[in-house]
């Protein structure tokens, strides 16, 4: 498939592998989703986007469609820029742009922009706390073949776009991999594409989304909205690092906080408390021996006990 010879696109199938305790617990699970942001567009009637807030740098959030081959000497930029410089330009401004999930307006400003001059259609689709994922497609329908998908959150902390013209000729920056790297390549794949008659403009659509990193509350509000309008596609390829091979599966996460309530007391009057750190220690080796269910595709489930915390004195 030509798309895959132009740029590496990893394929992911989210699946969900549920976790079931063996018996039950007095345990309380709670999902640490903590994001608290009201960021709203406006569309206007240019189709470009009005930038009511002030970003940091306004002159990121604007696309500059740029690539010129007279970059090339740049010693800023990749040798093998002069390969695709609107590839790399794009990928470039996208790196400049900070967007540490929970901060993802500039750069969905800049997405919005950059989508709208090359003639895609767009629909955001808000997360409940008011963040906007974007939905694209080029032609007059919004359910096309394939669905070319990834976030443009990345995690902390920000580092800048550096390319190192060494042998590898490696470019370094937040995101420079996971996404902006796939969404470049989505992009500008499937343009290239369009552009050589290889695929038609009901052919694909983009889903870019927020908050991946942290709660994945963006392609949630996305599945349901796409769903609910009655989006669908033949297949899915979701950019994502996966050491350049194509994947067609992905262990699904369940996060949950534990906490076991227990009575301080001295350590030379035991009988006067009950110990919480010894049940969590023992819920937690209970956690680590069960037999959790597997996959044939995805082998045995992980289960990582990430923190622990639990204490009042060493005498207490
Ligand atoms: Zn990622």
């Amino acid at each position: 498939m030509v798309l895959l010879n132009l740029i590496a696109i990893y394929s992911m199938l989210c699946i969900v592998t549920k976790i079931a305790i063996a018996q039950p617990v007095p345990y309380e699970f709670n999902l640490n989703i903590n994001n608290n942001f009201n960021l709203n567009f406006e569309l206007q009637p240019d189709g470009l986007i009005d930038h009511p807030e002030n970003p940091k740098d306004p002159s990121h959030g604007e696309p500059s469609h740029g690539g010129d081959d007279d970059d090339y000497d740049d010693p800023t930029l990749p040798r093998a820029y002069k390969k695709n410089p609107k590839l790399f330009n794009l990928h470039k401004e996208m790196i400049h742009i900070e967007s540490i999930s929970g901060q993802e307006y500039e750069m969905s400003y800049y997405l919005i922009n950059y989508l709208r001059k090359e003639g895609l259609n767009i629909e955001l689709i808000p997360t409940p706390d008011g963040r906007n994922n974007i939905y694209a497609w080029y032609g007059d329908s919004k359910s096309t073949k394939v669905l070319l998908t990834t976030h443009f959150d990345t995690v902390p902390p920000f580092f800048e776009y550096r390319a190192a013209r060494d042998e590898e000729d490696r470019i370094y920056g937040r995101g420079a991999n996971d996404d902006k790297g796939s969404i470049a390549a989505q992009l500008i794949a499937a343009e290239e594409l369009l552009k050589a008659g290889e695929i038609g403009k009901n052919d694909v659509s983009f889903l870019f989304v927020v908050s991946e990193e942290v709660g994945g509350i963006g392609m949630r509000s996305a599945d349901a909205y796409l769903k609910e309008h009655g989006v669908n596609w033949t297949t899915v390829i979701y950019g994502e690092p996966t050491e350049n091979k194509l994947a067609v599966g992905h262990k699904g996460i369940y996060y949950f906080d534990l906490g076991v309530t227990g009575i301080a007391s001295h350590s030379g009057y035991p009988e006067l408390g009950i110990d919480a750190n010894a049940a969590l220690v023992d819920i937690m080796y209970d956690l680590n021996h069960y037999k959790w269910p597997s996959d044939k595709l995805l082998g045995e489930t992980t289960i990582n006990i990430g923190l622990f915390e639990g204490d009042y004195g060493v005498q207490v």
